[in-house]
């Protein structure tokens, strides 16, 4: 060690790239093990255990595990938890790898028996479906792609109301300065750190906060197990994420409740979907349980799918592109890039019925007038039907 840093400290956690940690005798050894100290990288380093520690108090968990994409942390959660035969409730849609992933795996390797209810379905639903092998009440809020949500108090407080049944919400859409799914009485909360969290489109990562300590140790246990931690230098992108995590928000949030209104006026549009408008479905439930409303927008169009496609195409400032919460504007065509099984898909049409021309807006923290003049010349390109 430099003998000089006994003078100071760095004002941001250091990187500590290293897969091992050496130690100077056996007793060293057993005294770090007991008090959980670091030797190998695969069950954690410090520049981890920074961003963990940020994400927990934000969250208002007693313990937070960084993996390394959002679906190492759900599939990790869905491994700790779920064994042969159990039954798990979920919205549908969901978002994608998450479908895959029960397709794939949950069910035809693991026997996992799924019920799938609408997505933004009052929570009565969830209690309805719940059985004596009910292992997993499971919500996605807001949801993707029309941002609908789920009521986490109902929810929370319904999966208390059932011993051994554990409610896990996928928040990634709000994140934790936006809502906080455990402060409702949920077991087990997980964002996509790629999105909001990270926040600057240059990392992949996820995290799983827990409700109690016991939820906790099974994660972490899982984890170091199946070895999908996050590593140390995608830890750091995340810890100067994180502390911007609250003005960036703020930001998303007024950008796209601007633009959610000019969008809602423009003639071409047909129906806009954002969580902060009072023409929301469930504007009152958002409004009781979020902050602010972040930055994704739905919203579909009087025109064609061929007039939709040159629409995003003749974005200039707004980027085509999939993937959301960054400081940069994403726009998405569902029906073709993120949620074609979703709009065509017999299963899904008769659940949801979700628009063609459906398009999903990540509103970054540009300027807004940037945004809205760039969403103008494009909406005004589009043919009025006649
Ligand atoms: C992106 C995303 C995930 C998966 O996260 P990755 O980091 O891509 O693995 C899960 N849920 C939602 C809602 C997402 O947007």
């Amino acid at each position: 060690m430099d003998d000089r840093l006994k003078y100071s400290t760095p004002i941001m956690p250091p990187i500590y790239q290293a897969s091992t940690y050496y130690v100077k005798s056996m007793d060293t050894f057993e005294e770090l093990i007991n008090k959980d100290g670091y030797f190998y990288l695969r069950h954690g380093c410090p520049t981890s255990r920074v961003a963990e520690d940020a994400i927990k108090e934000l969250e208002g968990g007693v313990g937070t595990c960084a993996f390394s994409s959002g679906m190492a942390a759900v599939s990790t959660i869905f491994m700790a938890f779920l064994k042969p035969g159990d039954h798990m409730v979920m919205n549908y849609p969901v978002y994608s790898g998450v479908d895959n992933f029960i397709r794939k795996f949950l069910v035809p390797k693991m026997q996992i028996e799924i019920t799938r209810v609408p997505a933004g379905c009052d929570v009565e639903m969830y209690r309805k479906h719940v059985k004596e092998n009910t292992k997993i009440l499971y919500g996605e809020t807001p949801c993707n792609p029309i941002l609908t949500i789920l009521d986490l108090d109902a929810f929370g407080k319904l999966g208390q109301s059932l011993p051994g049944v554990i409610t896990v919400v996928d928040s990634t859409f709000g994140g934790p300065y936006v809502q906080q799914p455990i402060k409702h009485g949920v077991d087990i909360c997980f964002n996509s750190c790629t999105k909001y969290l990270g926040g600057h489109s240059d990392l992949l990562g996820g995290c799983a906060t827990t409700r109690t300590k016991e939820l906790y140790d099974v994660i972490q246990d899982m984890s170091i197990t199946a070895g999908n931690r996050l590593n140390p230098f995608d830890a750091s992108l995340l810890y100067r994420g994180v502390l911007t995590l609250g003005v960036r928000m703020e930001k998303h949030s007024q950008n796209a409740l601007g633009l959610a209104k000019f969008l809602e006026n423009h003639p071409i549009v047909n129906q806009v979907w954002y969580p902060g408008l009072p023409s929301h479905p469930q504007h009152d439930t958002a409004k009781k349980q979020m902050k602010v409303y972040a930055g994704m927008i739905a919203f579909d169009m009087k025109c064609s799918l061929e007039c939709a496609k040159s629409f995003v195409e003749n974005l200039k400032v707004i980027k085509l592109a999939v993937s959301l919460g960054g400081v940069r504007s994403l726009i998405e065509l569902a029906s073709l890039m993120t949620h074609g099984p979703w709009i065509s898909g017999e299963e899904c049409v008769a659940m949801n019925n979700l628009p063609e021309t459906l398009v999903r807006l990540s509103v970054g923290i540009e300027d807004m007038d940037v945004l809205m003049e760039d969403l103008k010349q494009a909406l005004d390109k589009i043919p009025v039907a006649s």
